[in-house]
């Protein structure tokens, strides 16, 4: 079977890992760098899925055709659902100019946003200047995590976790609110560029009440697969993706840092799961082909 990525799938055993951030967001290693990891990993395909951004497709493509491995094109995307934020991934996103368009806004405001951070920190006595936020941002989508960068750089945190408990995290003095997309708008984008809308890491903020009336909106899929998840979200999660007929993901979330147990591949995510995912595409391309053929 081939996908519209290119790449043969293959129904002989083998992992993926289908969450993760390269330098074009708030990851440490470059595209490439990422590419490189999955294939030392032995991995078979990866999915890049940096915040708000698909700038780093291109490079990972580059390198994954060299390594021999897939690579899918994927972004997170933060999302307001009555009133709570939740997680999105748009997976296999390969016809994506109105995506493209939302997302380069998205990243402006993300820009305001640094700049606001800024200026409560140094309201709050922190001199951080926003050069070094941009500095450390890179041509990447600017988040929190640039701005911890920078304040441990600085000497005004003493890691990062010190930075996001007194500064940064949700509700603390220095935490702007990013600017959202609607989860239904936010659905209706990903399926406009081709791909799947799958809820990240649904643990703690996916009741079934939740994921019902996200279905509804269209959702694709959950990601069942996630470090944050314990036994019992998953064996929750497997039986809401049963009953709603919902296509499961997995993945590490990996930023690219010697982040313990939350490392590339440490998730052991089966390649059926993708191979699902490539099945419902590849229905989805035959209704689009045939639009007169009955519905099933
Ligand atoms: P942003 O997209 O700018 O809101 O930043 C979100 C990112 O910041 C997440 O993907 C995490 O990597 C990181 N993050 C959020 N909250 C914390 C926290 N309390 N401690 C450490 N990292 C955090
Ligand atoms: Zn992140
Ligand atoms: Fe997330
Ligand atoms: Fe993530």
């Amino acid at each position: 079977m081939t996908h519209p990525s290119g790449a043969a799938t293959s129904a002989a055993p083998g992992f993926v890992d289908l969450h993760m951030h390269s330098t074009a967001s708030d990851g440490a290693l470059s595209p490439a760098a990422v590419v490189e990891a999955a294939r030392a990993a032995g991995l078979r395909a990866i999915a890049l899925t940096d915040h708000d951004t698909l700038e780093g497709i291109p490079e990972a493509r580059r390198a994954a055709d060299a390594a021999g491995i897939r690579v899918i094109a994927g972004a997170e995307l933060s999302v307001m659902f009555d009133g709570r934020e939740l997680h999105l991934l748009a997976l296999h996103v390969d016809r994506s100019a109105a995506l493209e368009a939302e997302l380069a806004e998205l990243r402006a405001a993300r820009r305001g946003r640094a700049e606001r951070i800024v200026a409560r920190l140094n309201a709050l006595g922190v001199p951080l200047r926003l050069d070094a936020v941009l500095a450390e941002a890179g041509e990447g989508a600017i988040g929190r995590p640039h701005v911890a960068r920078a304040m441990l750089a600085g000497g005004w945190a003493r890691d990062f976790r010190d930075a996001f408990d007194r500064y940064l995290g949700n509700g603390r003095p220095a935490h702007v609110e990013k600017r959202r997309l609607d989860a239904s708008d936010a659905i209706d984008l990903v399926h406009e560029a081709g791909g799947l809308a799958i809820f990240a890491h649904p643990g703690t903020t996916g009741s079934r009440e939740r994921i019902e009336r996200l279905v509804a909106l269209g959702l694709d899929g959950v990601e069942v697969l996630h470090p944050s998840h314990t036994s019992e979200d998953l064996a929750r999660l497997d039986t809401l993706v049963r009953h709603f007929h919902l296509v499961p993901s997995g993945g590490s979330d990996w930023h690219g840092t010697p982040d313990g147990p939350r490392t590339i591949g440490c998730m052991h995510v089966p390649s059926a799961m993708l191979e699902r995912q490539d099945a419902l595409l590849v229905e989805r391309e035959a209704r689009r082909a045939a639009p007169t053929a009955p519905r099933g």
